[in-house]
Order: structure tokens, then sequence, then C-alpha cells
């Protein structure tokens, strides 16, 4: 069965680039019926941290990358990959170095003078085992002559000629393993059938495949993505805006919208826009991912937000507005159910941010109106369409939309006057502002005594 991973380094927050290697890594398992490993590479202790870790990992939550197995992480296995280096060294598919730093130094030199490739030149390669205590590394050797060869999914045949790889330190001086050999036991050891990862890890693939091969291991497939890049066309940065797939969600971003965003951002299936989750499942396939850099375009991710805010079902979109309303220190104690709200103002809403902001006021009471919608319709105008919808209201015997909805016609028809005459006043008495969904379903959800109070100080 199809068995894929994730592989990030804790150096930083999930970004969208890792994000989206992430889903589409994730998408291969479940297109498949496979299982996906979520793996953390911090062998590089100076640059991983435990903040970088939480945060990847509440990342892969927020989006719903869900994994089947893991978290691993390589500082664990240290024993492990100690364990296979001393069995490769005693096979022979491995070798200690104990040239010095300033060897090394000169060679390359010396290949860089020549304009030759610069490139461990085997010195320790056959050396008879060693009776001594100098410092050492451990290389890996890698085949004479030859080339490795891979089917990409993405890009097609590629093939590196053996000559041009080194024979990879896989262990350093003090004995710790290099991060690619560590990758390729986790591999191995993981029983991944399928890699998909950045191209930037393209030039690993045939050193990592050659340990494979020496340890009798299967190789997997791969995949090797494009990178991102931002709308003006340089690499995805910061400069960008947001990057950390946390900052989405803190810009009001809905999950199923980055997914989705991300999905599309280098894969296609047709010319279809919109896929649910199921669909992704249904229709991904490796193949299909684009081989060209994508940029980034954020109209578009704003575009999916809004479909989704306005199609996913309100219960559940309520459940990732509540974030917001928390985040904003909106007072939920007194007020309509969040559900309700999202239905009242699903269509006018881009992010759930701006919908949390402008659905204060069916919480708190406003200290102030807004200064020039109040000097439109409320002071200086005449007040009598106010006063006469507030006795409409106040002699309703229920507080329904529909029995809003019609005091406030009559009050229109009554005065033979237009219901902007009615509505705006109302609106800026009861929101304090001059824009809001429709008044019935506003003042409903509000509620009576709120929107009673609130007439009655604006016709003060
Ligand atoms: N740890 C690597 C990275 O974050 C990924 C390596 C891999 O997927 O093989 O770029």
């Amino acid at each position: 069965t199809t068995k894929t991973r994730f592989a990030p380094s804790p150096t930083g927050f999930l970004h969208v680039g890792g994000a989206r290697t992430a889903l589409y890594s994730w998408l291969q398992a479940r297109a498949n019926n496979g299982e996906f490993v979520l793996r953390i590479e911090d062998t590089d202790i100076e640059r991983s941290t435990q903040a970088a870790c939480d945060a990847i990992l509440e990342g892969m939550n927020w989006l719903g990358l869900t994994w089947d197995e893991g978290p691993y992480y390589q500082t664990k296995r240290f024993d492990r990959y100690n364990e296979i280096i001393a069995q490769m060294l005693a096979k022979g598919t491995a070798y200690k170095c104990y040239c010095s730093r300033e060897r090394i130094d000169a060679l390359r030199e010396a290949q860089a003078a020549n304009g030759e490739a610069q490139k461990y030149d085997g010195c320790c390669r056959d050396l008879p085992a060693r009776d001594t205590d100098e410092p050492f590394v451990v290389r890996f050797k890698n085949p004479i002559g030859g080339s490795v060869v891979f089917d990409d999914h993405v890009r097609g045949r590629i093939e590196f000629s053996n000559d041009a790889l080194d024979d990879l330190i896989i262990a350093r001086t003090d004995g710790v393993p290099t991060y690619n050999f560590c990758v390729v036991v986790d591999d191995w050891d993981m029983g991944i059938t399928c890699v998909v990862r950045g191209e930037d890890h393209i030039n690993n693939t045939p050193r990592q495949i050659n340990i494979l091969k020496a340890l009798g291991a299967p190789i997997p497939e791969y995949a090797h993505v494009s990178m991102i890049l931002g709308d003006d066309g340089a690499k995805l940065s910061k400069r960008h805006g947001a990057v950390s797939v946390m900052q989405y969600r803190d810009d009001g971003y809905l999950p199923e919208a980055l997914l989705n965003y991300l999905v599309r951002l280098g894969w296609s299936h047709g010319d279809q826009e919109i896929f649910s989750l199921e669909e992704m499942k249904q229709y991904f396939k490796l193949g299909d991912i684009n081989k060209a850099a994508s940029a980034f375009n954020t109209d578009k991710l704003v575009w999916l937000n809004q479909h989704y805010i306005k199609s996913l079902a309100p219960e559940y979109v309520a459940t990732h507005l509540q974030w917001h309303m928390d985040d904003q220190k909106i007072d939920m104690s007194n007020g309509p159910s969040l559900a309700e709200v999202v239905t009242a103002l699903a269509e006018r809403a881009k992010t759930l941010k701006e919908l949390a902001a402008s659905s204060r006021y069916f919480y708190e009471d406003f200290a102030e109106f807004d200064e020039a919608q109040a000097k439109k319709h409320l002071r200086g105008v005449a007040l009598e369409p106010l006063q006469l919808v507030q006795q409409k209201l106040a002699a309703l015997t229920e507080w329904t939309v529909e029995a809003i909805h019609q005091a406030i016609e009559d009050t229109a028809t009554e005065l033979d006057v237009g219901m902007g005459k009615v509505g705006m006043p109302l609106r800026v008495a009861v929101t304090g502002a001059g824009q809001s969904p429709g008044l019935d379903i506003t003042l409903f959800l509000i509620g009576r005594s709120r929107s009673e109070q609130r007439i009655s100080k604006a016709i003060e």
C-alpha cells in the first residue's frame, strides 16, 4: 500500500510552501487508501526549536492534515542511525575517512583552480582498517561509474552520473549522522513508498537512492514539487504578507479555503476550481502537478474564502468564527447564536475576521454612532419615520423577522416615504453604522429589548 510522509525541519512555522507539499503528500496517501507519516527532521540542533515543532503541528492540525503515524523525531533515532552506520562499515559500503580539514580545503582549492567540480577524491576509500584514535568521519562508498535514474512524477526521468556524486559524509567527526543519511534510514524503516517534497531536494535524491541500494532497501517513488512565487515573481517570502499557515487563520481564512487554494496552486483537474476534500481525494494525481513554479494570488484565496463562508454549514463556520470572536474580545454572554450571525453576514464578509468585527453590535452596545452616518440620518433630519417605526415595533405581539419587516414597511407606507427614509435612520440607530444585512434579520438578531433601547437612545 501507499505510504507517504511529510518531513519538515522545525526551524520556523509551517509556511504555505510546506503546507502545499504536506497536502500533496497527504492526498497521495488518502487518494490511494494509504498511510501518511509525519516526521520531524530536527537533527540540526542549532536551528531546530520546540516552538517551531509546535507551530508545525498546530498548522497541520488546523488544516486537518491528519497523520497515521508519528510525529517521529529524528533526534530520538540516533541509536538506529548509528546501528546502520556500524553495519555499513562492517560490510564495507561505508568507510572511515581520516582526511584533515586542511587536506580537504587544499583539495577543493586545487579543484577550483583547475575548473573541476569540487569533490572528495576518495583518498581513504580503500585504506586498510587502522587501529588509531585519530578523528574520522564516515563516508558512504558511492558507486563509481554508471548513473542513477529515477522517474519523477512531476519532472519525468531524471538521471545523475555517479561520477558527479561525492562519497557523502554520513557521520561527522563527533559521530552525529548527517541529514541525507537520516532521511534514508527513516524512509526505509518507515516503509515510505512515495516521497513528495520540494524541488530543492532533487540533488539529494540520487545520493539517497544510492544509499538505499547499498542497504538493500526498496527505492520509493519520487515527486519533486516546484516552488511558490509571490505575485511579483520573486520567491514567496514574508514581504508578500502572510506566509505562515496560522497567519491565514488569524487573518480570517477557513482551512477549507486555504486547502482548496493550495491544491490548485500547481495542480489541476480540468478547469475545476472548487474542490471539497472528498473531490481532492477522488481526483488527485501526482502526475497532474505542474512542473512550473506557481505564483501566489491573494485575490483568488479571498474569492475561495468567500465561497466557503457562504456555502459551508453555518454551524461549522461558526466553530472557526468563535476564534475571532475571542480574538477580538467580543463579549458573547448576551446575543444570538454564532450560526445565526454567520447566516446573516456570510454574503457580506470576505474573511471571518471581518465577519467577527461586523457582528459586534449583535452582542455589545456600541459607544458611539458613526459620525457621518449619524449626521446624515439621525441628526438634523425629521425623526418621524424613526418615531413611527418605534411605535410599530413596540406594538408587535411577536418578535419575528416577518413581523419586523411588516412594521418597517407599514411605516414607510403610512408616511408615504421610500423604505430608505425609514431604514437608514433605523439602521444607524440599532447598529451605529450605515451598513448591515437586511434590517428585519438585523433587528431580530439584536433582540427586542436591545433594539428598543437603542432606538430610544437615538431619538433622545
Ligand atoms: N526536512 C526537509 C525540509 O524541510 C524535507 C526533506 C524531505 O522531505 O525529504 O525541507
